[in-house]
């Protein structure tokens, strides 16, 4: 088939047909004339999340301060169910999941617990293509302890500013290094890290190893108890649908159940022993010992149904359709804009690329103007990058192919000219 005969509507519905099975799109609010290709940022609402949203204020209207114990999603297990709803999404067993805080606190809730640096290991590795907030995390984590980040945050160089190589990490894995912290998938160029492998090569040299997810999670498959991770923390907003400011999660591998956590408080504690009120702290026995105080039951309701959905269609097929709609249009830009000055720098390789496509161009903060003008809704990254993120559960192959079929009336009709090429304050 010709590359032309792909930029067609009858090839796109010739897709979205075979993997039709995979959609939900009937169950989420779409706006009409809009093409939402940022829920790699803020995934949009299901019905399903709107009507636990809906439960959890009848719960609270009907049964007041009994609402922890009573109606439909009783309070005080909510953050554990959850967690346990969220296992077969990361390769996980229910009880070393917990849906608590938020990506930034749950870092450095596990660094508080887990970073120690003595023996010589006073170090943490990271990085310097991941996101700014787990950088201030690991800098003031590092500072509490009286160390200087410039010499003990180390950050793996990338060769091409977009991708980083497993050699390099491991590489860099040396004597004095204590923790390494990474991201499942990139945030800018969707490269999807072998965990396997940076987790079997930290273990060999002692180094203990905690996974950033939030842009991973919901978007590929995860098998962390097989990979033995130690850790891992995640925000459920992006590709988990939870909804604006929805409480984040956590895994803890189980091998290390009856750690001491390094910030205590009284939702950490065993279930059954909370309302003892007693000054001696007995922590729960899943990943539960790392919540602190008490949930933020409005911010998880809405996951609640959002879950529910996801597990029903399942991570394996979200997964395919998901590739097959990034291979759609990595395709489609490269034959269709490279004339303009589009490259692509996600990867090409299915097993490498997360949920989302990154493409540059040096005009890319008025493109993202411009394409929004045009109802498609895009995440811009500073300087130069435009992050289209067709998502498998409610996007589809129409979508793609419309949005490039834009991306090219933009760049012939030079709209883009009508706007400042400067960043929003939110991008
Ligand atoms: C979105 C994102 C965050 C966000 O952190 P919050 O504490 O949820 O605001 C952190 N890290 C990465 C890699 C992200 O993509």
């Amino acid at each position: 088939m010709t590359a032309s005969e792909k930029a067609t509507k009858a090839y796109a519905i010739e897709l979205e047909g075979r993997y039709a099975g995979t959609s939900r799109r009937n169950e989420f609010y779409i706006q009409e004339d809009i093409i939402y290709f940022d829920g790699n940022s803020l995934g949009l609402l299901s019905k399903r999340a709107e009507a636990s949203v809906h439960a959890m204020m009848d719960s609270w209207k009907t049964h007041g301060i009994d609402g922890w114990m009573q109606g439909e999603c009783p309070w005080f297990q909510l953050s554990e169910e959850l967690g346990a709803s969220m296992a077969p999404l990361i390769g996980a067993k229910p009880e070393e999941v917990i849906v608590t805080g938020s990506t930034t606190s749950n870092l450095h809730q596990l660094l508080a617990t887990f970073f120690k640096p003595e023996n010589g290991r006073t170090k943490i590795l990271a990085d310097e293509l991941n996101f700014p907030t787990d950088i201030y995390a690991i800098q003031s984590q590092l500072q509490l302890h009286g160390l200087n980040p410039a010499d003990h945050l180390i950050q793996v160089k990338s060769r091409d500013g977009q991708t980083l190589h497993t050699e390099d990490i491991v590489e860099a894995m040396t004597d004095d290094v204590a923790i390494v912290i990474l991201s499942g998938v990139l945030y800018r160029s969707g490269q999807v890290l072998n965990m396997e492998k940076v987790t079997e090569a930290a273990h060999a040299r002692g180094i203990l190893v905690g996974y950033d997810l939030c842009h991973s999670i919901g978007a590929i498959p995860h098998a962390l108890d097989a990979w033995n991770a130690d850790f891992a923390f995640w925000c459920n907003y992006k590709h988990l649908n939870g909804g604006p400011g929805a409480t984040g999660g956590i895994y803890m591998n189980e091998k290390h159940f009856g750690t001491q956590p390094g910030l205590a408080g009284w939702f950490g504690s065993a279930k059954d022993r909370q309302f003892d009120m007693s000054h001696t702290f007995t922590p729960a026995e899943g990943a539960g010992f790392l919540q602190m105080g008490t949930p933020h039951l409005l911010s998880s309701a809405p996951l609640i149904g959002a879950l529910e959905l996801m597990n029903e269609v399942g991570i394996e097929a979200i997964r395919e359709r998901s590739l097959a709609l990034t291979g759609y249009l990595q395709e489609l830009i490269e034959t269709e804009l490279a004339e303009y000055g589009f490259t692509v720098t996600s990867p090409k390789n299915d097993e490498d690329r997360g949920g989302h496509v990154f493409a540059v161009h040096k005009e890319a903060a008025r493109i993202c103007k411009a394409l929004k003008a045009n109802g498609i809704i895009p995440d811009f990254r500073t300087p130069n990058g435009i992050r289209l993120a067709p998502v498998a559960l409610y996007n589809t192959f129409e979508e793609v192919l419309e949005t490039v079929t834009i991306l090219k009336r933009i760049m012939d009709e030079e709209q883009y000219k009508q706007f400042e090429n400067k960043r929003e304050v939110v991008a």
